[in-house]
């Protein structure tokens, strides 16, 4: 394929049409320029078709005009790309103006979605970055995003990851890659965070009504804070963000990078960097390197969302009128969250209701997990398959501390008494997946591809997309983590 192909590839040709969306409000939230072209030429790595029908795109979606248009070289015809500016909190700290330093929103579809390039080169946000993403964070970003949705979890989503020989600087050289990202928004609580610290009050408003009329547009009539729309606004994505702290924590999933603009105003799950699914149960488990203080570690996430919120309630201020309002409209997160959490371990539970001492139970089990670093994945998934009347000595091997376990499983059994066994294994085996993304996992079907092998990235995906099956022949891709897997190091930089 020629470097220099033509900006004649129509969306059209792929059943979906563009829309004018985040661009329409205008210059003050976004700078137009286009990808910068890798210097070698793409290749496929990997592609979601699950993504792609989600999308509407047809089921032929993959061409080499849309390789070209995926990876920056070309742009697709009516596509009036953009890169937008945000600010935020980093590690607790005001970092100022941040911005869209190496993803370009191509636009948006007729079905809903925004299609963004990360890793498409320099923006007037990029600082001291080059604009470019590397092929191990770009595979770890498209698996994670699909692997997410595979497991119910709200989440950006990712249509393809490409790679090209072009050589990109990290520690060492490495090579370049672009993520195709999908989602309704982009939209960061640093979005916000950047107008109101500029106390730019009309922008501010002109982007939540923006959210607002799109995404939530039940608060224009909701009757909460007395019909102040921005306030109904903020509980709802306090609300949002509070569910998704609760599937999080529930599955063992630590983001590592939970900074003011890595929030998206969706609830979903949001730039995908140092993340990792924990292997034992350990709650201070801090998977980001570069974290050396543990802010953002496992246990600390559902405050740290929390803070966040307060970050955005700030920024909100302007618009909602009085404090004491967006106070109120985060008062409920504290409740949310909890029987959110309580609702999605009493599923790994296969609970069917609620009872008074499923708190106790579920304390019960993570203390006892926590006490000797059990594996999170393994544990539940083997309660749930001694549940379906498999071997009931693999649940008691996990642990040393024998007596412990056998009293928590006769309270369980006992819990249990009302329920039918087939109908809680059948809910248990829906709630407790065989398949995370390990960092390891990863890791191989990384280093597998640096080789230019790709079917790891291939065999994973299939996994994570549907990783409550039991996929025979994959049990290795279930079992416990090598010891290296200790080892893995992963930081910001990528
Ligand atoms: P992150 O922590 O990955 O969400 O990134 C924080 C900020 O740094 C965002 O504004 C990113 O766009 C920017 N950034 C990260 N890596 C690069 C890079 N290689 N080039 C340009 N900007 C980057
Ligand atoms: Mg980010």
């Amino acid at each position: 394929m020629s470097l220099l192909a033509e900006d004649n590839t129509k969306l059209a040709d792929l059943g979906v049409r563009w829309v004018p969306g985040f661009s329409a409000l205008g210059p003050a939230f976004h700078t137009s320029l286009r990808p910068t072209p890798l210097r070698s030429p793409p290749y496929w790595v990997g592609w979601s078709d699950s993504a792609a029908r989600d999308m509407g795109l047809r089921a032929d979606w993959r061409n080499d005009e849309i390789l070209a248009a995926l990876t920056g070289q070309t742009l697709l015809e009516g596509s009036a790309p953009l890169a937008t500016v945000y600010s935020g909190h980093q590690f607790g700290v005001w970092a100022g103006q941040l911005g869209d330093g190496r993803a370009i929103l191509l636009g948006e579809t007729d079905t809903g979605w925004e299609l963004q390039l990360k890793g498409a080169g320099r923006t007037p946000y990029s600082r001291m970055g080059d604009g470019r993403a590397v092929l191990r964070s770009s595979i770890r970003e498209f698996l994670c995003s699909e692997a997410m949705h595979g497991l119910g979890i709200p989440t950006t989503r990712a249509l393809s990851v490409t790679g090209s020989d072009a050589p990109v600087v990290r520690e060492e050289i490495e090579t370049a890659s672009v993520v195709a990202r999908a989602a309704p928004s982009f939209v960061r609580f640093g979005h916000f965070e950047h107008f109101a610290a500029a106390n730019r009050v009309d922008e501010l408003r002109t982007l939540a009504d923006f959210v607002i009329d799109r995404f939530y547009p039940a608060c224009r009539n909701s009757d909460r804070f007395g019909g102040n729309a921005y306030a109904a606004f903020l509980e709802a994505v306090s609300e949002r963000t509070a569910t998704l702290m609760a599937q999080w924590q529930s599955v063992g999933f630590c983001h590592g990078v939970m900074n003011t603009d890595n929030m998206s105003i969706l609830g979903l799950t949001i730039d995908y960097g140092p993340f990792q699914f924990l292997d034992g149960f350990d709650p201070r488990h801090i998977c980001n390197h570069s974290d050396t203080g543990g802010r953002y570690a496992y246990n600390q996430q559902p405050n740290v969302a929390y803070w966040n919120l307060f970050c955005l309630a700030q920024a909100l201020l302007p618009l909602i009128g009085e404090q004491e309002v967006a106070v109120a409209a985060l008062e409920s997160y504290k409740t949310v969250f909890p029987d959110a959490f309580e609702a999605r371990m009493r599923a790994k539970l296969g609970l069917p209701d609620a009872a008074p001492d499923d708190r106790a139970l579920i304390e019960g089990v993570l203390k006892l997990l926590a006490q000797e670093k059990v594996d999170y994945t393994i544990f539940w998934r083997r309660l749930a398959d001694r549940q379906a009347g498999g071997d009931p000595d693999l649940v008691r091997d996990l642990f040393v501390d024998r007596a412990g376990i056998d009293a928590w499983l006769a309270s369980f059994a006992q819990r249990h008494a009302q329920v039918p066994a087939e109908q809680s294994a059948r809910s248990m085996r829906g709630a407790n997946p065989k398949f995370v993304l390990r960092n390891h996992l990863g890791q191989q079907a990384i280093e597998a591809a640096q080789r230019r092998d790709f079917s790891g990235v291939a065999d994973l995906l299939k996994l994570l997309q549907s990783p409550f099956e039991d996929h025979a022949g994959y049990e290795a891709y279930a079992g416990f983590p090598p010891d290296w897997a200790s080892t893995i190091e992963i930081s910001c930089s990528s």
